[in-house]
């Protein structure tokens, strides 16, 4: 399961994860409301959907004043916004997050995620932010790090040194590192996510590191563990037959086809798309019904197949 921003931002504040001042906003009346309260001189407009690359698509923007605030409000709510990692069709945009508006004097890319190869938590830091760290990857391999972190020792010193090293910052920005880095660590495991993904992690013109955009996913296998985090789910953000389906303990992945799958054990389903595909359809759907599928499971499991018009 994916969060907002703005979400983001709270979960990691209560690990000491230092964020900017922020406070999100419904409707334009309370944007306005929320610059007054934050208090300038610079604010960010920024709208809150599950997706990254909202600045290159107008979705963040930096104003120096509370009537820009209201105009930029006015044009984002309920716009579409099309991203690179929306598709086509884009999304549409219900909430924002108002910010203070950072001096930013270098932007990096941090992240954490879960390694299946180490089965660990690894971490990825580049000196390249703010840019598409698949983009860094495929042109300048060599600007990108990696490490994972071993579970019986925790996140440790020379973790953060590395990422220190890696990112070329001074003795005090180290320092500061050093305390983040650890938190971003506690919040990731503590939380049960599967991915924190700070892009950028920036230091300010007076030289603070700070987090200034959050992207934080949870495996949805240990949602039942965190009340607090599956109560920050934004059923607008997903398909309404996903959320059927993870009722009923199914993988179900919509897709654009016509021919509905109903299947037992992923690699079975993986071969049926394949050989689907293979013949020149599409799927309509991933689905695996898991080897010891119940009558209630296959039952809610063909209604919602059938529920998609395309099918
Ligand atoms: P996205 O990744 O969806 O494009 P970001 O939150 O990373 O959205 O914002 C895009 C860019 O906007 C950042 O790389 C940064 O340069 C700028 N930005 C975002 N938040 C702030 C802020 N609070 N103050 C100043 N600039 C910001
Ligand atoms: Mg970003």
């Amino acid at each position: 399961m994916n969060i907002h921003e703005y979400q983001a931002k709270v979960v990691l504040r209560e690990f000491g994860v230092p964020v900017p001042r922020g406070i999100p906003a419904l409707s334009v009346d309370e944007a306005v409301k929320a610059a007054d309260e934050l208090g300038g001189p610079v604010w960010v407009v920024k709208a809150q959907i599950h997706a990254g690359g909202r600045g290159k698509a107008g979705g963040v923007k930096v104003v120096r004043s509370v009537a820009d605030v209201k105009r930029e409000a006015e044009r984002l709510l309920g716009a579409t916004l099309v991203t690179h990692q929306t598709g086509p069709h884009g999304k549409e945009v219900h909430r924002l997050y108002i910010e203070e508006g950072s001096a930013i004097d270098r932007e990096y890319y941090l992240s954490a995620l879960v390694d299946r190869a180490t089965s660990r938590i690894a971490f990825v830091a580049s000196t390249e932010g703010g840019m598409d760290i698949e983009e860094v990857a495929r042109t300048h391999p060599e600007k990108i790090i990696s490490f994972s972190v071993d579970p019986a020792t925790g996140f440790m010193a020379h973790h953060a040194q590395q990422v220190a090293h890696a990112l070329g910052l001074s003795r005090d920005l180290a320092k500061q590192a050093d305390g983040l880095l650890p938190r971003l660590y506690q919040a990731f495991l503590a939380k049960d996510m599967n991915l924190l993904e700070i892009n950028p992690l920036v230091i300010t013109k007076a030289g603070a590191l700070i987090c200034l955009d959050a992207k934080l996913g949870f495996d949805d296998s240990a949602l039942y563990r965190h009340p607090d985090i599956a109560a920050l789910r934004d059923p607008t953000e997903e398909d309404a037959k996903e959320i059927e389906a993870s009722h009923y303990d199914l993988n179900y992945i919509a897709l654009d086809g016509t021919i509905g799958c109903m299947v037992n054990g992923a690699g079975l389903a993986m071969a049926t798309m394949d050989i689907i595909k293979l013949y020149g359809e599409t799927p309509a759907n991933f689905l695996d019904v898991g080897g010891g599928a119940t009558t209630e499971k296959v039952t809610a499991a063909f209604k919602i197949i059938t529920s998609d018009p395309n099918v």
